[in-house]
């Protein structure tokens, strides 16, 4: 995903565009928690602010992975907002040709990046947004019970028969005896440690 500054009006410019999930999943990179499931979608806006290239926009993406506590397969819709400033280099800053003008450098803050050439390339900034929006240790559900350390029953489908210095009222263990008979399981044949996603064939252009 790319702006063409002579294309910002002075009402601005929007874009709204596929986020391929191979190029999520290259940001991810090894032994990451979450993959993507299916394309996500950067939704943008550009406008002029002198020189410079502001720009607000959201990336969202449906994202797989296994519960931190009891490994079960979850799937999560995440809905990025951001906004960055692209400041406009000076030419004389850093010759290059106009095609590599587009690669921007952050600056002390790490909120303004650069852009010099005709063009801002916007790929990097969408999918950063994206992956650091991603929880390190996500959970099936808000209160998931985990396995038990002990046997590695699943508790959320109820007590094992551990000791277990835990009391629990039967009514309680028969609402989540019911909740896990009716939850389906959201996917399966996940792995952990599955090797780097392969990336998507795409038709020549
Ligand atoms: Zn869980
Ligand atoms: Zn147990």
């Amino acid at each position: 995903m790319f702006i063409k500054v002579e294309e910002i009006g002075p009402d601005g410019l929007e874009l709204d565009e596929p986020l391929p999930a191979a190029e999520i999943s290259d940001g991810l990179g090894d032994g990451a928690v979450f993959r993507p499931i299916g394309d996500g979608r950067a939704s943008i806006r550009a406008e002029l602010v002198g020189r410079d290239v502001l720009v607000r926009g959201t990336v969202s993406a449906k994202m797989g992975a296994e519960c931190s506590r009891c490994l079960s397969a979850l799937t999560e819709r995440f809905e990025v907002p951001f906004t960055v400033l692209f400041a406009k280099r000076a030419p004389e800053a850093g010759a290059k040709t106009e095609k590599e003008g587009t690669q921007g450098g952050e600056d002390q803050e790490g909120e303004n990046l650069f852009f010099e050439g005709p063009v801002v390339e916007l790929d990097g900034v969408v999918r950063d947004n994206l992956l650091l929006s991603l929880p390190m240790a996500p959970t099936c559900t808000p209160d998931c019970r985990g396995l038990c350390p002990s046997c590695g029953k699943n508790l959320n489908g109820g007590p094992c028969g551990c000791p277990s210095k835990r009391v629990e009222s039967p009514l309680a263990a028969a609402l989540r005896a019911k909740v896990s008979s009716t939850a389906p399981t959201v996917l399966k044949g996940v792995e952990r440690g599955t090797p780097k996603t392969k990336k998507v064939a795409r038709p020549p252009r």
